[in-house]
């Protein structure tokens, strides 16, 4: 196409162009390697959930990074796409999913022998749009919380809206194979799909997770505000438990806890973090 648009298109343009298919190539190809490899590469970071009103930890979300051995430090929003695209999120979204079971059951062991009365925590795997059209999915789950030895209510599964518009019910379908396990389910990125509400009545949904745009926008009035509010108000009609994500300063914590969400997740508490630096907050049970 650029061809035709004239000589002098195709020369600036297709050199770059190149490049970056090559550099997608070569990602795909190393993914594919990495996930082969048992996922050695991949490491699962976590971010605390906290109580708004006193900032204690309910429960931590898994994160995935990709420890390339050229790249570095590699974040989930270089390399989810291209294993979404390939099908690799399938065996590496099951390796998350296992070893945050497995550090969740480690920490709820230690949590509970610091404080018996301490509230047993959460945690929080994402799902791809992939992983629900798998029909093994439930299976998986449930044999991800046996080996860990992680009771089913302990888990929290999200899902964004795009998620379930794509392929209603096929979406269903596994997600109520997921919920008999006992297992919670969260919209992840609440209010950035366009979808119809419609949805929230026919998922078996427990947690909105707010989106940082709204976060952001919730100390500056305006409509982003009301429609914060609204989420929030609506969340709490429906029994639903709202996390607000992203929260990054003080003022954006106190605005939210006076709207009345109950939960929080972002940099004003902590950033996701290697399982060896969150152990501290587990127990002392306040993040910061
Ligand atoms: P998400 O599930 O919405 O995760 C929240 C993202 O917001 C994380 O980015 C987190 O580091 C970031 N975040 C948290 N608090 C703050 C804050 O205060 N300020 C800012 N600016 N950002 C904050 P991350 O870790 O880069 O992950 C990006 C996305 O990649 C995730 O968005 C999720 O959609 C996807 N992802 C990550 N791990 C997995 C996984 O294991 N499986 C799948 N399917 N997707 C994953
Ligand atoms: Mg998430
Ligand atoms: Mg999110
Ligand atoms: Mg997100």
């Amino acid at each position: 196409r650029a061809k035709q648009r004239g000589k002098s298109t195709y020369e600036i343009f297709a050199p770059a162009m190149h490049a970056a298919v090559v550099d997608r190539m070569e990602l795909e190809g190393d993914l594919r390697r990495a996930v082969a490899d048992d996922c050695a590469e991949m490491r699962v970071h976590y971010q605390p959930i906290v109580e708004l009103a006193d900032g204690k930890v309910a429960g931590l979300e898994a994160l995935v990074r990709w420890q390339h051995p050229r790249r570095g430090l590699v974040q989930p929003t270089v390399f989810i796409p291209a294993a979404e695209s390939t099908g690799l999120i399938v065996p590496l979204g099951r390796w998350v999913l296992r070893e945050a079971c497995a550090q969740a059951a480690r920490w709820q062991a230690a949590r509970h022998a610091a404080d018996p009365l301490a509230p047993p925590l959460t945690i929080t795997v994402n799902l791809s749009a992939r992983q629900l059209q798998d029909p093994s999915l439930a299976d998986d789950v449930r044999a991800a919380l046996d080996d860990a030895g992680l009771p089913p209510h302990a888990l929290v599964l999200e899902i964004t809206e795009s998620v379930i518009i794509a392929e209603p019910s096929a979406a269903l379908a596994t997600l109520a194979a997921v919920k008999a396990l006992g297992v919670r389910l969260a919209i992840d990125d609440f209010g950035t799909g366009y979808s119809s509400l419609g949805y929230l009545q026919q998922f078996p949904v427990d947690v909105l997770k707010i989106d940082k745009a709204f976060v952001d926008g919730v100390t500056r009035g305006g409509p982003r505000a009301a429609l914060t509010r609204t989420i929030v108000a609506l969340g709490d009609s429906l029994a639903l438990h709202c996390v607000a994500e992203g929260i990054e300063d003080e003022l954006q914590r106190r605005h939210l806890q006076a709207l009345g969400c109950g939960y929080g997740q972002g940099f004003l508490f902590a950033r996701p973090l290697p399982a060896d630096e969150i152990e501290a907050m587990i127990c002392d049970g306040v993040a910061a």
